[in-house]
Formats: C-alpha cells, structure tokens, sequence
C-alpha cells in the first residue's frame, strides 16, 4: 500500500503538492499537522498538510517527506476553511496565506538564519546534545543557516532543534525584532498636604535651614510648581535642583514630599483587574439595542460620535463574552498607537489579554498562537491589528473591529491582499460569532450595509459626560491671503485660538495631512525639481538633516546649493508639512514645547509612546501630526483643534477622497474638548464651501453618505459595483504596454465597457519597475465566481505567453 499528504508549501504555487509517507506516519498525520519537505533541487521547505490519502499523483513522482514536524495539529480545521475562502475570494495562492498567517518561527526553511537570543542566559543543564551543539555553535558565529546547522549536526532533522530553542527563547530567527512595549510609569511628586498652609510651609523651611539640599528642593518644588502650574516629575525635580536622588528620597521618607504615579496609568496593571464602568443611561440603550441586533444579526454596526464611550460598551460585551467562557477578537487599525487601548483594556481584564502583531518578536508570536491554540486563559481577548484574524481560535464568540472605516484594515502588499474587517466577518461565521463593528464614521459600504438591513444598526450620538460636540469653524485662505492676514501658514484667527487655549492651560493639535502633499524642492530659475534616480517622482525635502529623499524607494542625497539642470543657486522648498508647521510654530511661540508625531519621529522603537505620553503627561503643549493622530486617542485636555489645509486630500484623485476626507476631519475633530468643557475645531481651507467641509462642521454625517451613496452609484463604484485592479510591473516600459494592451483585450472580450484602462498610474515607475493598471469594475447581478474564473484563465493564457512571463501580475479584489 501506498501513503500520501498533501500539503501547502509557504510559495505562491496555483496547486497542492503531494509526498508520500509510510504506513506508520499515515496514521499518525492529520491536516494542520507540520512536515519539512524537501523541494526543488537542495531547498527544505515548512509544510502544512491538508489532506491524509492513498491516491498517488498523476503527474510526478511523490518525494518522501523529510520528517514530522508536530505532536499535535498547529493549524485547526476553521483556519483552513478560512484560508480556502481568503484563496478563493481575493485570487491568491493558499502558499500566500500559509506564509502569512503562520508565526516565521513556524516556517523554518533551509534558507532561515538563527540568531543567538542576547537577552536570554543559557542554562546548559536545560539543553539536549542537539541543542547544545546549536547553541554552541552560534557562540562562534554570530548568525548560521540551517543549511549550515544540518552539517554541524550531522543529521537533517534539525528544525525540532530549532523550534525548540525558539520556545526556550534561546535562539530567534531572522528578522527585525521589536520590542514589546513597556508602560512608562512617571513618578510625580508634590508637598505633604500638611504643608498646604503658608504658616507651617514657612515652619519647614526653618526646619530645614540645616539641611540646606533638602530646602532647596522643597524651595525649587514650590517654584516649579508655580511657574508651570503642572504636575512636577520627580526626575525633573531632581534635575532641576541638582541633588541626588538620595536627597528626594529621604524628604519621602521624613512625610514631607509625597509621590504618586500620574494619569499615564490609568495604565497600572498589576495583576489586579477593576470592576467595569458603570454605563451610563444611553450607553445602556446602545448595549441592549446590541443584544437585541446579535439575535438576528452576524453583524452590528455601532455608530457612535467620538468619545460616546463605545470602547466602555465593548468591554461589557468582552466581559459577557468571557463569561460564558468564549475567545474575544478584538481588531484594531494600528496596534502601535493602541498604547492608551491596551492599558485601559489591562485594566479590566488583566492577564487574560493577549496582543499580536506582525512586528512583535518570533517568540511573543509563537506564544499567543500557543496559547490561542490551547485555549488558554491568556487569550482570552486577543487585541491584534489585521493579521490577528488567522490565530487559531477554537471557541471563538466575538468579534469586535474598532474604528471599522480605517483603510489600513486593507493588506496592499504583498499577497494575501486581504481586508480583515471583511475576513473578519467570515471568520466569525465558521464559529457561529458575532462580529460588532464601531466607528464615529462608518465606511460607506458598511453603512449602506447596515441601511439595507444586512446589518444591525446601533446609534450613539451624544458623547460621555455630555459634553457637546467640538464646535467647528472655517476659516476661508483666498480671503485671509487677499487681507494680509496670513503669517506663514497660519491665518490670524487660528493664531488667537491657539493663544487662547494655551493662556487656559489646554493642549493643541494641529493637523496637517501628509497625502498627496510632501515639500518638494523646485528651482526658481528654471523650474526643474530633483528627481529620484529609481522612481518617477520628485523627491521630498527633509529638514532636519538637510537632505532630499524618495518616499517609495528611500533613495537620498543631500540638499544642493544649485540646482542640477541650470547650475543657478536658486533652489526653494515647496510645499510644507509637518516639520515646517512646527519651524512656524517655534518661532510664533518660542516658549512653547512643540511635539510632532509623523513618520520620521515615530520610527524608533518606542516613538508612538514617548509623544503620546509626552502629550499625555503635558510635556508637549502643542502636537503636531498627520493622519495617526486620527486614530482613536484619548487625551484629557485638548482644548483646540486646527486643521492647517483641508483642501490637499479633497482633491486627492480618488472616488473615495471626499468620504475619507470626512472621516479625517471628524475624527480628528473629535480629540478636542473629551472632558468637561466644549472644545473648539478650526479647518483652514482655499475652499470653505466645499459641501464636504459644509458637513464636516455640523457633523452631518447622514447628509455625507447620500452624497456619496449618489455618487457612487452614478459612477459605478461600490457599494454598486465591486471593483478588481490588475497591475502589470516591469523594468521594461514597452513591455508593460504591450502586456496591459494584450490583457486588457481579453478582460475587454469577457467584460466590455466595464474594463477600464490600462492607464499608467500617478507614479508609474517606482523602484526602476513601470507599472500599468487595469480597472475591472464587476455589477452586482454578475456573478463574482464566474468572473473570478474568468480572469483566472485569461491570467493562465497570458502567463504562457514567452514575451510576458517575466511581468509580474498582480490582482487585488475590493482595491479600495
Ligand atoms: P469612544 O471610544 O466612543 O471615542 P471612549 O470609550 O474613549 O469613547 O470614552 C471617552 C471617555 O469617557 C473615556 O475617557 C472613558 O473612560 C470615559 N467614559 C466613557 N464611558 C464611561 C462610563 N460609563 N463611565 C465612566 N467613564 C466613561
Ligand atoms: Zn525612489
């Protein structure tokens, strides 16, 4: 008798590949189970099988499979359901997925270098002969391939070895490791309360008058506290009164000073959990509206404005969840800047969250996929970005995917190009679990959704504490240019408001979008702007070190003095963005601590944290920031909003540029005034007028979706039509139009009118690669299976074209 396996390999191949097996592993294997396989002439691949059978392949000789690489399955029968539908609906390989939903530590290939784990001591009491040979091996060499371990070992059979030593933490594998984020614990100090009164202050500093350091930091304390009328830290307290921090400690120990660890922590988690909020009376209506929805509902849209405190309904819902002994999924956008989410979430529900992430290290991953696997009480909420919807969830009971609208739900590149919010929605369903999407403003298509009933549809329109809505004012630029009224870029108004917040003692954040708006160099002469080497396009000025970069391919040179094509020493900075919203700033208010949050000051490991809680602990009065300051934080005492320039990203090229532009605008709105008092938002636009703005200030949410939904079905967008774009990628720019003009012949046979291109895109070479896109808008009533396999077979004929085989085609379902 003859055994088999099929399996998935972690490449991008169309089919399954099978291998036999002997008796003895046919009945041991079952689908989910792991085995290395040898593939192509040298290389050992990580393999998932899927099928246990006794059926040999027609076509090729079945190799033997190199060894068993699991006790138990790793990968559970919902997950491949899953994967099957993701393989099917967005047009990719399940060798895609496999690669993308597996920690990499779960892929061990021949070609995978080790990495010894600094961190971590080495008992060698603990390690096997294998293990110890690795371990020693990689104090001789920094890093090795298993390739080369396979020799030192003297055996094949060494990634068990390795997985091994990932679990004990010993080893890491290659790839950027970043570290897990640490809550800052600020420590604050302030005087004894028995000192309040001027008379007993004036006591002890008489008492003190022998211990002249101890009086001075009582005296600097007073001071600090006065001049800045902010909570003084004690590492500034310290500084700032230039004594060790002996002396602070022994002012604690004698009852004068006290410390307390300020609001950061709301954060303390340490392992006590607190008793869930209260909700108040319209919390409460949402919530049960809620239930009602699960009962006939997969999905429930919660509306909610900004600071309603839908996040306090969740974790009711979590709470409930948990209770009945069910797993939580808890989606968010971005898990870099749920620093302030995870905390609150702690606080709740302690140990029993888990957060994943594609950028948490090899051995972190491996752990909450463990533990997800077994059911453990530690993943009882997971808290994931997108990727989080491949875990292997078993009893999965909810779903909850927060600030649902936030394209970066969409996975762009590389393959699978999945949305999770949509995926989502099917996983829930393989278990029979609700999926609660909440959001301030819904995406189009998912309020549409919840309109036509698909969905359940909650409102929440008033905000915690009843506090009303920021009030929203526009300040017109053509009129403020033509009067004069403008420094740099902000108009006078705006620089009251902003004098005015800050003489109340409230914070600032100015927005300034970064799409479609980089400052660029051009020569005042001749006109010529400097170019990236690699891609059609200009390249960004960067001030801080003075150079010029490309922001697709990270090409960079220094700033010139003249310019490159008429040697005129007349070069100026077009354009401005962050950084030169804070230059401004620096100069209007030079006693002013300005925060930026951008891409460049958040790139370290723990940039988000240092300028949330900067901002959070008021050290920064004024931030600075693009879009991520749009996403979902919490801060305490924002009294003012101002947003430098609407008009960038209204007329962004795109039929989604005006609803994104409302969503933008109204969720950054909605950081202003979070507590007691009203806060104030000021838009500065050339085009005040402009319906989106009109509705952004009366925060006519309603108003903007049947503008959109008219457009769109006028246009033959979605929600009417799903759309598919197919890009064609090549060095050669004559070869990519023969190929886009073959290709879209044929999609044109099938589809008529509704083939659109092929059309360069606005950068259309990047990384020396041109790229062409074809538009495939597909009607409701057409069937999407149908179409599927018809540009799959068009995809096939094209591939087998010699002059195309090298272009590379890249299809992305729901592109938007
Ligand atoms: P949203 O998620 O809708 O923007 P949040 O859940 O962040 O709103 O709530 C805004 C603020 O109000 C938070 O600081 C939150 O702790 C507080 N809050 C909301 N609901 C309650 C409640 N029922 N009791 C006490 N505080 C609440
Ligand atoms: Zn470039």
């Amino acid at each position: 008798m003859k055994y088999f396996i099929d399996v998935i390999l972690p490449i991008p191949l169309q089919k399954l590949f099978t291998y036999s097996i002997t008796e003895a592993e046919f009945h041991f294997l079952k689908p989910g189970f792991r085995v290395a396989v040898p593939f192509g002439k040298r290389k050992v691949y990580t393999a998932l099988v899927v099928n246990v059978h006794q059926n040999p392949p027609e076509v090729y000789e079945a190799k033997s499979i190199q060894q068993i690489l699991d006790e138990k399955a790793v990968v559970t029968s919902q997950q491949l359901a899953l994967w099957k539908w993701i393989s099917s609906y967005y047009m990719c390989s399940l060798g895609d997925i496999f690669r993308a939903a597996m920690p990499s530590a779960f892929l061990l290939e021949s070609e995978t270098v080790v990495y010894l784990n600094g961190e971590k001591e080495v008992d060698e009491n603990e390690l096997d002969d294998h293990e110890f040979l690795v371990i020693e091996a990689l104090g001789h060499q920094s890093s090795l391939k298993i390739e080369d371990l396979w020799a030192i070992l003297d055996t094949k059979k060494v990634l068990p070895v390795i997985n091994r030593l990932i679990e004990k933490e010993l080893v890491t594998v290659q790839e950027e490791i970043y570290e897990q984020y640490k809550p800052k614990e600020e420590v604050y100090v302030l005087l004894h309360e028995q000192f309040s009164s001027e008379e007993k202050m004036h006591t002890l500093l008489d008492d003190l008058s022998r211990a002249p350091k101890q009086r001075e930091v009582v005296m600097r304390l007073f001071s600090l506290s006065a001049s800045t009328k902010k909570p003084v830290k004690k590492s500034e307290l310290q500084k700032e009164s230039q004594v060790s921090a002996a002396v602070i400690k022994s002012l604690i120990d004698k009852d004068i000073l006290k410390t307390y660890k300020k609001q950061i922590d709301r954060v303390s988690f340490e392992g006590e959990t607190n008793e869930v909020k209260e909700l108040n009376e319209y919390q409460q209506t949402a919530f049960k509206e809620i239930e009602e929805s699960f009962k006939s509902k997969e999905v429930t849209l919660l509306h909610g404005v900004t600071s309603s405190g839908k996040t306090e309904i969740y974790v009711q819902l979590i709470e409930n969840e948990i209770a009945k002994g069910k797993q939580v999924l808890y989606l968010v956008p971005e898990i870099a800047l749920t620093t302030q989410l995870i905390h609150r979430l702690r606080h709740y529900f302690g140990e029993a969250v888990s957060i994943y992430h594609s950028k948490y290290s090899v051995n972190e991953r491996v752990e909450v996929w463990n533990n997800t696997l077994n059911n453990s009480p530690k993943t009882k909420l997971v808290v994931g970005a997108r990727s989080s919807i491949f875990l292997p969830f078993n009893n999965l009971g909810l779903v909850i995917v927060d600030e649902e609208h936030e394209t970066s739900y969409k996975q762009f590149d590389p393959a699978p190009r999945y949305h999770a919010r949509d995926t989502a929605i099917v996983l829930a369903n393989i278990f029979k679990a609700k999926v609660l999407m909440g959001t301030a403003t819904p995406a189009v298509e998912s309020y549409f959704n919840a309109k036509a009933g698909k969905y359940g549809l909650v409102n929440l329109d008033r905000r915690f504490g009843n506090v009303l809505m920021p009030e929203i004012e526009l300040i017109d630029l053509k009129d403020k240019h033509k009067k004069k009224r403008m420094t740099g870029h902000f108009s006078d108004r705006l620089l009251e408001a902003i004098a005015e917040a800050l003489d109340n003692n409230e914070q600032v954040i100015l927005f300034k979008n970064r799409r479609g708006f980089s400052p660029i160099v051009e020569c005042g002469t001749c006109g010529h702007s400097p170019q990236c080497s690699n891609c059609d396009v200009s390249l960004t000025y960067h001030q801080y070190k003075n150079e010029l970069r490309c922001h697709y391919c990270g090409y960079r040179m220094a700033m010139q003095t003249n310019c490159q094509a008429c040697g005129v020493a007349n070069l100026d900075s077009k354009g401005f963005g962050t950084q030169q919203v804070e230059a401004e700033l620096k100069e209007l208010f030079p006693k002013v601590k300005v925060g930026r949050m951008d891409l460049d000051t958040t790139r370290g490991k723990h940039g988000y944290e240092k300028i949330i809680n900067a901002f959070e602990s008021e050290e920064i009065q004024i931030l600075v920031g693009t879009q991520m300051l749009t996403k979902g934080l919490d801060f305490r005492n924002v009294g003012l909003v101002g947003i430098m320039s609407a008009d960038a990203m209204l007329n962004f090229p795109d039929f989604r540029a005006h609803e994104r532009s409302f969503h933008l605008m109204v969720q950054v709105a909605g950081r202003a005034g979070r507590t007691q008092k009203r806060g104030k938002v000021l838009i500065q636009s050339f085009n005040p007028y402009h319906q989106i703005l009109q509705q952004v200030s009366v925060n006519d949410y309603d108003g903007m979706f049947t503008d959109q939904v008219n457009e769109r079905r006028q246009y033959e967008y979605p929600p009417f039509f799903r759309l598919i774009k197919v890009t064609l990628k090549h060095k050669d720019y004559n070869k990519v139009n023969r190929g886009a003009d073959w290709l879209a012949q044929y999609l044109k046979n099938g589809f008529g009118k509704y083939v659109l291109g092929p059309e360069f895109p606005p950068v259309s070479r990047i990384r020396n690669q041109y790229h062409k896109n074809i538009l495939i808008k597909i009607p409701k009533e057409q069937s999407l299976g149908n179409t599927k396999t018809y540009i799959k077979k068009i995809r096939n004929s094209f591939e087998a074209v010699p002059d195309f085989r090298s272009i590379r085609l890249i299809i992305d379902v729901d592109n938007y």
